[in-house]
């Protein structure tokens, strides 16, 4: 079994700040963490190793300090972490991240054999578009399972897979062939905890860092020139303007006062609510 975890480093928060010069997202004065769902892709891929034995890779695309992302990650128990970094991967929308990912994930199958399963996050708290994984599993050509919440069974003799996930108040059972990309929720386990010693030796633990130039990646197609997404306009919204106001002492006295108010502004018709009034 062969896993490969692509994990994001975000910035600790979700009140993202976008520079409106640029239109980039400002990291500046914020802490850096693995993106939370991504730890649980992870754990999903170090349990397949803990059942069937085998390999998990993380891998990630950013700058040079995304190294202690990986790290974490080693921490926790993955066997390599692979940086991707160089300023040309710089400024990528995801069309260009999943191009570099995509290359990357090709470079590890032609020197570390064939990868069964990639598994990625449902979406990260910066970017937010959950769009990295469907673009992954549409580059490599294989089956998509998003949202998964559940891993009911998994055959990587056989190749096939069954998870639960959610769609729109629904939850769906899928079979499908291996390999393929899992989005994965936070839902889907329990991320475990990195012990002392792991957490020490990672902090030396060698990353493997590859460029452009390593994956065989077309510099056309990376980083902002490989972006067709173009930030016209990036604003903070104006806060509304409102009010709140307290109905005071016992209910029924505070729900009458609430109904003459509401009738009184006409924001309800009085005539529907003078009956339930009185009752
Ligand atoms: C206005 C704007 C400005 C932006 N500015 C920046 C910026 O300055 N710096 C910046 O880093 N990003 C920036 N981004 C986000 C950048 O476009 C995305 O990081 C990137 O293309 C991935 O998209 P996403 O974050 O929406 O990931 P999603 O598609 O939501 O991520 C889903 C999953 O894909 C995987 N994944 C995503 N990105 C990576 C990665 N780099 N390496 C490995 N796995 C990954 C993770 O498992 C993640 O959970 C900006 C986005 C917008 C909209």
């Amino acid at each position: 079994m062969h896993a490969v975890v692509c994990i994001k480093q975000v910035p600790d928060t979700t009140e993202v700040r976008i520079d409106p010069v640029t239109g980039t997202l400002d990291r500046r004065g914020v802490p850096n963490i693995v993106n939370p769902e991504d730890l649980h892709a992870l754990e999903a891929a170090l349990e397949f190793r803990d059942r069937f034995g085998g390999r998990v890779t993380v891998l990630t695309m950013g700058p040079n300090f995304a190294a202690s992302a990986l790290r974490e990650c080693l921490a926790l128990g993955a066997d390599e972490g692979i940086l991707l970094t160089d300023r040309r991967f710089a400024a990528a929308d995801t069309f260009a991240t999943t191009y570099a990912l995509w290359t990357a994930i090709q470079k590890i199958e032609r020197e570390r054999g064939p990868v069964d399963v990639v598994l990625t996050g449902r979406y990260a708290l910066d970017g937010d578009t959950g769009q990295v994984g469907p673009g992954l599993a549409r580059r490599l050509k294989v089956p998509l399972l998003s949202y998964v919440t559940a891993v009911e069974s998994v055959d990587f003799q056989a190749r096939r897979i069954v998870v639960r996930r959610h769609v729109e108040g629904a939850t769906v059972t899928l079979e499908s062939r291996l390999p393929a990309v899992l989005t994965c929720s936070a839902d889907l386990n329990r991320v475990r905890y990195a012990p002392l010693p792991a957490l020490l030796a990672a902090q030396e633990a060698e990353v493997t860092t590859w460029t452009v130039d390593d994956v065989g990646a077309d510099p056309e197609q990376c980083g902002l020139k490989g972006s067709p997404t173009i930030v016209s306009k990036s604003f903070v919204p104006e806060p509304r303007a409102g009010s709140c106001r307290f109905f005071e002492g016992e209910p029924e006295t505070a729900a009458a006062a609430l109904v003459d108010f509401l009738i009184e502004q006409e924001k309800i018709p009085g005539f529907e609510l003078a009956g339930a009034k009185e009752a």
